[in-house]
């Protein structure tokens, strides 16, 4: 018998038109894309965050966070337009290491305070670790069980932006957002380690310390110099057998405190013992709080925190604004491995290597006028 492939109708060696497969790409995927990242105008902005709308803020904050130049042009120009609108809130730093309850104590002082001083919170974080661990775990949503679903709270995680300069400057930006958008209450929450504490301090109108009872911390904390920027102490887990652990504590950080001369806000930090876990203390921790803010807004301090922190802020961006220029100049790129290698290797001194860049930087700078 002829094997079928040797008859003439056999038809095995042509190219069939086949069928086309489904792309492996979601054919809408670039328009969900583009309905996603839709720019708004500066004037839109504005608009939807005065009216309290929780979407346009947060897509106005994205704007904050983007690194692309033409975003950045954008926040820049809706924060300037909210620029007139803020101010109107009381700013609350909340320091603690990992564990201390700062999540767990967030999502309590903002729930009493919605329920008895009524407005809106906003929580905000600075949280430097985060663009090494591509996450953070600072104002994280699933943290906050009763706040991220309170009608009346907007949560937002750390910016990443690798320097802490970069993710406090992001913050306090958003700040400004927020209290455009009517937030009356702002939380920026920080982990305790140094430098976050203290660019925390430098945008806030009241600084408070969580810390825990029996973990040597006190003595950390005093060492640290964070009692210099703390205005007010609390030790968080008196509840249960902590309670006398807590109390005990709380007389050490009282004593240390007496040792340091006033503060420049006149009013001397307190310490209170709270559970954040069992809502214990929870308004005896805010009354401490805003007994301090009134006192301060009587006496001229509140006023005067926030302009030297507008002067440090200014000072801050012209900073960062010269070392990004510096750093991202092209010639100043292609000459600064070798020079680095060159003082490694000793053939170069520091300075005589620092000078030869920024020589090379204002030469660039003068050719390009
Ligand atoms: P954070 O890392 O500072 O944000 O700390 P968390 O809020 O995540 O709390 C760390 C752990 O301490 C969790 O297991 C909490 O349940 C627990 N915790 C927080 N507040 C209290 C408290 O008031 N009492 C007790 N007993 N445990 C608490």
């Amino acid at each position: 018998m002829e094997h079928p492939e040797n008859s003439e109708e056999y038809a095995g060696l042509k190219v069939n038109s086949g069928v086309a497969q489904p792309s492996i790409v979601n054919p809408y995927l670039s328009q969900i894309r583009k309905k996603r990242h839709k720019l708004y105008t500066a004037g839109e902005y504005l608009e939807g965050i005065l009216k309290g709308d929780v979407s346009m803020l947060s897509q106005a904050v994205t704007l904050i966070e983007s690194v692309l130049p033409e975003h950045q042009a954008l926040a820049q120009e809706v924060i300037d337009k909210c620029l007139p609108y803020s101010g109107n809130s009381v700013r609350i730093g909340i320091s603690g290491v990992p564990g201390a309850g700062k999540s767990t104590s967030i999502d309590a002082f903002g729930t009493h305070l919605l329920d008895n001083y009524g407005g809106k919170l906003a929580v905000l974080a600075i949280d430097p670790s985060s663009e090494k661990t591509k996450g953070s775990i600072l104002g994280d949503k699933t943290r906050m069980e009763k706040l991220s679903v309170h009608p009346k709270s907007f949560i937002r995680p750390s910016p990443t932006a690798g320097s802490l300069g970069g993710v406090a400057r992001k913050t306090r930006e958003t700040i400004i957002l927020c209290e455009a958008a009517g937030y009356n209450h702002i939380f920026v929450e920080t982990v305790g380690v140094g430098q976050s504490e203290t660019a925390c301090h430098s945008m806030v109108d009241y600084f408070l310390l969580i810390q825990l009872a029996g973990t040597g911390d006190e003595l950390q904390g005093i060492k640290r110099g964070i009692m210099e920027i703390a205005d007010g102490i609390v030790i968080n887990k008196a509840d249960g057998e902590n309670v006398e652990k807590a109390e005990l504590a709380a007389s050490h950080f009282r004593n240390a405190l007496h040792l340091f001369p006033m503060p420049e806000s006149g009013v001397l930090p307190e310490v209170r013992c709270y559970s954040g876990f069992y809502e214990l203390g929870i308004d005896d921790v805010l009354k401490m709080v805003f007994d301090y803010i009134n006192k301060v807004k009587e006496n001229g301090y509140f006023q005067y925190r926030r302009n030297e922190q507008s002067k440090y802020w200014m000072y801050e961006s012209i900073n960062e604004h010269l070392k990004n220029d510096f750093y991202y100049n092209n010639k100043v790129k292609e000459l600064l491995r070798n020079t680095e290698l060159d003082v490694l290797g000793g053939k170069m001194t520091s300075f005589v290597a620092a000078k030869r860049l920024l020589d090379t930087y204002y030469e660039d700078i003068r050719n390009n006028r």
